[in-house]
């Protein structure tokens, strides 16, 4: 059984990277047969955008996305997220943390895949009092790998590529890191489809799988769509969000950027028969093995 999936955050309208994201993961898993979910990533509500779930999904009801299930909505698994954090907890995985952002950068002796990395100080120092606390796991110095369908044999160090990375935020939310560990493994994904942004994150998510006595599921990356400049489209760069009105040209326009080679006919087709020839000649093995792709939006 193929189950796959999308998760958006809703941080603001779909914009062409995301829509990239929905169509390969789409196209993947009807071509197995299998089911594609939907799952709302509203943890970071300090980050999130009034409306912009509501806006997603209207925008995939327009692309004729249909997904299989209800919507699971992170910000009501809080539950689930704190019994996977109490079963790390249970193994002396994780441990407090009382540092500030200024004093980790302070403090630590190399740069990793993503800045500054946290250099255990509270595993050997007493916690601050009465300072919010944060939640990290313990990494190993070892060097885990996973085959991407897409990218190939990925490599980290997570001890020394990320650090002991957070869980559970000084503001009481939990990370993303945990939630879509927790959250795969409960809807029973069996392969997910994603951008190449998220490479990095993977090992981290693995190896909290391989803690939690969950199965591992299969990646692969898409190439992240970016501006002329090189920078990744999103919301941060300001990416137009897609307008619906053009539906069909957009996702002839995805399914051109996945190395899909559709007809340029295709363009002017009704959604039913786009999805009709991107189903039967999808191939994930025609999506270019790169981080990111340079795309012109008109
Ligand atoms: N919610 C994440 C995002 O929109 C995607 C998470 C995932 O696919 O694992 O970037
Ligand atoms: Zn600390």
């Amino acid at each position: 059984m193929y189950i796959g999936r999308f998760a958006p955050s809703p941080t603001g309208p779909l914009h062409f990277g995301s829509l990239v994201a929905a169509v390969a993961s789409y196209c993947e898993a009807k071509t197995h047969h299998g089911k594609w979910l939907l799952r709302m990533e509203d943890l970071d509500k300090p980050r999130e955008v009034k409306g912009a779930a509501n806006t997603i999904l209207k925008q995939l009801v327009a692309f004729g996305f249909e997904w299989d299930d209800a919507i699971v909505y992170q910000s009501q698994r809080a539950e689930l997220y704190a019994e996977a954090l109490t079963l790390l907890k249970n193994q002396q995985l994780v441990y407090p943390c009382t540092c500030t952002r200024k004093e980790i950068a302070d403090s630590s002796t190399h740069i990793g895949i993503e800045g500054a990395v946290y250099p255990g100080t509270c595993l050997s120092h007493a916690l601050k009092e009465n300072a919010a606390v944060a939640w990290r796991i313990k990494t190993p110095n070892q060097t885990l790998c996973f085959n991407d369908a897409v990218q190939g044999k990925i490599c980290q160090n997570l001890h020394q590529d990320i650090g002991d990375f957070i869980l559970k935020r000084a503001d009481g939310l939990f990370a993303y890191q945990l939630a879509v560990v927790v959250d795969d493994a409960a809807q029973g994904i069996t392969h997910i489809v994603r951008g190449a942004d998220l490479l990095d994150s993977t090992l981290r998510q693995i190896y909290l799988q391989q803690m939690l006595h969950y199965q591992t599921p299969h990646y692969a990356h898409l190439p992240v769509a970016c501006n002329a400049a090189g920078e990744k489209l999103s919301k941060q760069t300001l990416a137009a969000p897609i307008n619906t009105e053009n539906a069909a040209y957009h996702l002839f326009q995805s399914l051109q950027f996945l190395g899909q080679t559709p007809p340029s006919s295709l363009q002017f087709e009704t959604h039913q028969n786009i999805w009709q020839w991107a189903i039967s000649h999808w191939q994930l093995a025609k999506v270019a093995n790169c981080k990111s792709q340079i795309i012109q939006i008109q």
